[in-house]
């Protein structure tokens, strides 16, 4: 009696028929001693944090979060709850680190999901993942909060190129820095039969989105999927900390997720796209996410700034004009990539304020072109009388430049 109870509540795997099966693994790869990723499996919560911070430090912060996380998520999905739970993550990790715990600038990624029958929350900080697999597709879920990912979505680089960039592990945001930091918050419906993965850049950043789409939908038993996908990581070179969790949502959630939509309600969009994120910020409260997350896109010949998100769901859009930038979109042409190109479609930041960020970086970019076309002889002279000046401003110069280097540097590990 007592055998069969304890069997019954010591792991979530079968218990009620509701709840979903999930496996998990973490290896620290080929090249690192340590690993500094920590993860969570305690349905109906997920997590999985990167540690960063050097000398063991990493593993201290990724721990500290993983495991306040635990102690404060709710019972349910909950938006409001769970970012609550990562805000205390993150004050926790500050407050080891005030402390003497760990390193000062220690830090850690941390992608949280909580996922009961079809609803999914998933609060995001920094580079680790979120994917969905939808009836054998794979959609990311998350944004990363990366130097490469602001670079990417402003067309400043192609994905070849992000792939082996040396600023790769450059993360824009993480726990353990600031206490105001908050996450992103994505909510949705999923159906019966999809399968979440949480991961760190380990994963992520060495097997391609094909692989870990084909490898999510041919090993069906969640744990030897998670190991598979590790195993495909340290195949590729294992560069980094390597962590996985899969979860499978429980099969009856088609039939709830059904017969939402046959009464039409909204929230019910079934397809794994379905990033219903705000959809409802009026029933769910991200609310505050689409007020604060901005895009820009081409109005009349113009790049503008947009509040929200771009497109649409449910034929139900997610965004307010906010403002025009006064650059014109024809003098886009002038950049590398294809920024025009995406801007029909929208590229997405953090905030009206990086939003207008970026287009001055354009308009900069723009000049410089225009500078660069035009008389390139002055250009030519200038850039040799630096590099045979040997002279006391040549060297003031590259001392600046080793700072700045340093500087970068200590960002990357902090
Ligand atoms: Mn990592």
């Amino acid at each position: 009696m007592a055998a069969a109870r304890k069997r019954a509540g010591s792991r979530g795997r079968h218990a009620k028929g509701a709840m979903p099966s999930y496996g998990s693994r973490t290896d620290v790869g080929l090249l690192r001693d340590h690993n500094e990723d920590s993860l969570a499996v305690t349905p109906p919560l997920y997590a999985v944090a990167d540690g960063m911070g050097g000398h063991a430090a990493g593993e201290v912060a990724s721990e500290i979060a993983i495991q306040t996380l635990v102690a404060n998520a709710p019972d349910a999905p909950d938006a409001d709850d769970l970012t609550r739970a990562v805000v205390a993550a993150n004050h926790a990790v500050i407050r080891a680190a005030a402390e003497g715990v760990g390193r000062k600038g220690m830090g850690t990624t941390m992608t949280a999901a909580m996922l009961d029958g079809k609803r999914l929350v998933v609060a995001q900080v920094g580079d680790s993942r979120a994917y969905l697999l939808h009836e054998g597709s794979l959609q990311r879920i998350t944004r990363d909060h990366s130097l490469i990912a602001d670079l990417l979505e402003s067309g400043q680089i192609t994905p070849e190129e992000a792939r082996v960039h040396p600023q790769r592990s450059v993360i824009t945001r993480a726990l353990g820095s600031d206490p105001s930091t908050l996450p992103d918050i994505y909510e949705m419906n999923i159906s019966a039969g999809d399968r979440l993965l949480l991961c760190s850049d380990g994963l992520s950043g060495m097997v391609d989105d094909s692989l870990l789409e084909s490898t999510l939908d041919r090993v069906k038993d969640p744990q030897r999927c998670a190991a598979a996908l590790v195993n495909e990581a340290i195949t590729a070179g294992g560069y980094d900390n390597i962590t996985a969790v899969v979860v499978d949502a429980p099969s009856n959630a088609e039939a709830i997720v059904k017969k939402q939509m046959r009464k039409g309600r909204i929230a019910a969009v079934c397809a794994a796209v379905a990033f219903v994120l705000l959809l409802a910020g009026a029933a769910f409260g991200a609310k505050s996410y689409l007020d604060h997350t901005a895009f820009l896109s081409e109005k009349d010949g113009s790049v503008v700034v947009y509040r929200g998100m771009p497109g649409e769901i449910a034929g139900v859009t997610f965004s307010t004009f906010d403002h025009d930038t006064g650059l014109a979109a024809d003098d886009l042409e002038g950049l590398p990539a294809n920024v025009r190109e995406r801007l029909a479609e929208g590229i997405r930041v953090d905030s009206v304020a990086d939003a207008d960020a970026l287009a001055q970086t354009w308009k900069d970019q723009i000049e410089q072109y225009k500078k660069d076309t035009a008389p390139a002889a002055e250009k030519l002279t200038e850039h040799d009388s630096s590099a045979d000046g040997a002279s006391e401003t040549g060297a003031a110069h590259s001392d600046e430049n080793r700072t700045a280097d340093d500087s970068a540097k200590q960002g990357d590990d902090a």
